[in-house]
């Protein structure tokens, strides 16, 4: 969408409204500066579901499709001391998970793909969880955004990077992707960023979107990022968007 509004040329940041067109070699020198300044902002930034166990995250991602973490944080307590293994969850009656995972949204449809999931993880992998992306999205309620998060932060391994929507929005305002789906966001990210950052990257950038990178109104005068980001689709503060 153009912005017709668009304030004078000096107010605007670096790279702002109609920019030349960058290069994949100088958007992955850019990407890679922002990769480590968001490594340097954000140190301690992990995974924010509560998990002992790949399986434990595997079940709380499923859980945390349209729900916050800290929800989900909230129904897994009492989810794994009931059903400790794939094991004994897939032998779970399905009303019972229902109530369990009740408050996280979308209960009936997640309470079938967990069950499914665990009944998978038992017949085919002996009650383990693979460790590879071939395996995971096999396995119903696992797409690749579920499988990044268990291979990353469960297993360490960075096959991809996790795109859910706080990162695919700063990702698009950043100027890394123009996609709005989450694999072919993914896709862009992967060529763009340096392995070592897969992992790390959606962390920090989901700190970032906490706090100055909001949905609604980003501060941008207060974000780490301010001199490598074009603000894509950004609206500068005070001025208002043409009907
Ligand atoms: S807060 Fe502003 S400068 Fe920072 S990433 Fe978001 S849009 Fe870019």
């Amino acid at each position: 969408m153009v912005n017709r509004s668009r304030p004078s040329r000096s107010a605007e940041p670096a790279g702002a409204g109609r920019r030349p067109r960058e290069s994949a070699a100088a958007r992955a020198i850019r990407a890679a500066s922002i990769a480590n300044r968001l490594e340097k902002a954000f140190p301690e930034a992990v995974c924010s579901l509560d998990f002992t166990s790949p399986f434990q995250l595997l079940i709380a991602t499923i859980l945390s499709a349209q729900c916050t973490d800290k929800r989900v944080n909230m129904v897994t307590g009492d989810l794994f001391s009931r059903w400790p293994t794939a094991e004994a969850l897939a032998g779970a009656q399905p009303a019972d998970l229902e109530r369990v995972i009740r408050s996280t949204g979308f209960y009936r449809a997640k309470a079938k793909n967990i069950l499914g999931c665990c009944r998978a993880l038992v017949e085919r992998y002996g009650g383990e969880v693979p460790v590879s992306m071939p395996d995971l999205v096999t396995l119903p309620g696992v797409g690749r955004k579920t499988a990044n998060v268990v291979l990353g932060s469960g297993f360490g391994i960075a096959e991809g990077v996790v795109v859910d929507t706080h990162v695919g929005r700063i990702s698009r305002r950043l100027g890394l992707t123009r996609q709005q789906d989450a694999v072919r966001a993914e896709r862009d990210l992967i060529k763009a960023l340096p392995a070592e950052h897969w992992i790390g990257f959606s962390h920090r950038l989901i700190e970032l979107g906490r706090g100055a990178c909001a949905a609604r109104r980003p501060d941008c005068g207060r974000c780490p990022l301010a001199d490598l980001c074009p603000r894509v689709g950004v609206v500068p503060a005070g001025t208002k968007r043409r009907a």
